[in-house]
């Protein structure tokens, strides 16, 4: 989605945290405080290309919370990354963490850059010198980067080695989400996926619905979107449609969610497919089926199109999906939303497994991590729906009184000061 029909992710980040405050009966003194990102930086970086130009891109770190910890997020590189939209993900990463129990505040970091027109060489170059310039605020005790849009484990690898050698050893647990050789934990780069997966099959159950009769339809094939495809696929649930930022494939008798993916990893993208009819992603989302998981970007589910989506349920992969204006037409119209802090929180959740791993030097096997993080998806799922059936709320408003609650309770332990 380019600038034009992009709504501010900060408006509504603010717009859902007043929401929230008014419902649980927050103090007026946390309110304020949380409003607010604890620190933002904003960086120059200047690269060489490589037909010797100099190129200055901004990058930006924010941290929202340092409450519950050192401070978690993902780095995105992608053209339309701006102050706001950083802020507002350093926040939902504070919802995040807090609903998974994680001991982390929410943090995040982007570049406004454009990868696919870039050499791997101008991608590192971009990488070392945007941790070098932030890397006073970020540590394995302070604030822990880790991949998102557009980034990756190789990138992961280039910051912990910046960072490594401006301290002079290694620091593995400086980011998540790293290689295996390099201290990266086994299951991270499906566990975004494998938690949608995860709430997919738990909403299914609680809905009364059959995976080998349900039908999904998924907006992007990153390491989310894919991930979730593949597992879903495994477990007899029919993938109708998938989408990228190319075009959209439709097959009304299923797609092979893997075939799809090896297609992606040959081409770069998934347009071009052989066994399924070409779309575009106007109709992707307007497909009538049981789940849709939107795992793409922000912004996608908005009031111009929200009434023209024909779902059960949306499982929320992306961060920032759905627009406020269109969570009301599909709570109106009894469409169940698991919100992307609950139902995308498998990475944060693998990572800070990782994180763990890393400071123990000590390794888990793939079986471990899995059934480990099985285990907090489940919990954090059901505790969200008995909360949003006690309070006769969506799971998203149920979710974020969960986090605002146990932040709030940790502030006013805390207190004002530092
Ligand atoms: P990715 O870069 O691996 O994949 C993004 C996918 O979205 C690609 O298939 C791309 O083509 C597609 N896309 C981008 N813009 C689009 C558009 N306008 N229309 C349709 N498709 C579009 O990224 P990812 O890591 O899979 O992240 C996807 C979403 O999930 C983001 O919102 C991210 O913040 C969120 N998320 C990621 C993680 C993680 O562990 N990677 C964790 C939590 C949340």
């Amino acid at each position: 989605m380019g600038k034009n029909n992009k709504v501010n992710p900060w408006k509504i980040a603010l717009q859902q945290l007043d929401e929230v405050a008014e419902k649980i009966n927050l103090e007026p003194w946390i309110h304020k405080k949380i409003r607010k990102s604890r620190r933002e930086l904003i960086v120059s970086i200047p690269v060489r290309m490589d037909d010797d130009s100099v190129e200055v891109f901004t990058g930006y770190r924010v941290q929202h919370s340092i409450i519950l910890g050192p401070t978690k997020g993902g780095v995105r590189y992608f053209p339309d990354v701006d102050l706001d939209e950083v802020r507002a993900l350093a926040m939902w990463m504070s919802w995040k963490c807090a609903i998974a129990g994680l001991p982390y505040g929410g943090a995040k970091g982007g570049i406004a850059c454009d990868p696919e027109k870039m050499s791997q060489g101008e991608i590192e170059r971009l990488t070392r010198r945007y941790t070098s310039e932030i890397i006073s605020m970020i540590g394995p005790e302070k604030d822990i980067p880790a991949p998102d849009v557009n980034t990756n484990p190789q990138v992961m690898a280039w910051m912990m080695d910046t960072y490594s050698v401006n301290r002079g050893y290694s620091v593995p647990a400086v980011v998540t989400g790293k290689p295996l050789v390099l201290g990266g934990s086994q299951g991270r780069s499906e566990a975004t996926g494998r938690g949608v997966s995860f709430c997919v099959l738990n909403t299914l159950k609680h809905l009364h619905l059959n995976p080998e009769e349900t039908e999904v339809v998924i907006q992007g094939y990153g390491n989310v979107g894919s991930a979730a495809g593949v597992i879903l696929h495994k477990e007899g649930v029919k993938i109708i449609g998938i989408g990228d930022i190319k075009g959209a494939l439709y097959n009304s008798k299923g797609l092979d969610a893997q075939k799809v993916l090896e297609h992606r990893k040959k081409t770069g993208f998934i347009v071009g497919y052989k066994e399924a009819e070409s779309i575009t992603n106007e109709e992707l989302l307007e497909l009538k089926c049981d789940v849709l998981i939107p795992a793409a970007m922000e912004n996608q589910i908005r009031e111009d199109n929200a009434s023209k989506i024909k779902v059960k349920l949306i499982i929320e992969g992306a961060n920032g999906p759905t627009t406020p204006e269109a969570d009301k037409i599909l709570e109106d119209r009894g469409i169940f939303v698991v919100p992307d802090v609950l139902a995308n929180a498998g990475g944060v959740i693998v990572s800070y497994f990782e994180w763990v791993q890393g400071m123990e030097r000590y390794f888990w096997t793939e079986e471990e991590v899995n059934s480990k993080l099985k285990g907090i998806m489940d919990r954090n799922f059901y505790s969200v729906l008995d909360l949003s059936i006690k309070e006769k709320v969506t799971m998203r408003l149920a979710a974020l009184m969960l986090a605002v609650k146990r932040i709030a309770e940790a502030t006013k332990l805390r207190g004002l000061y530092p």
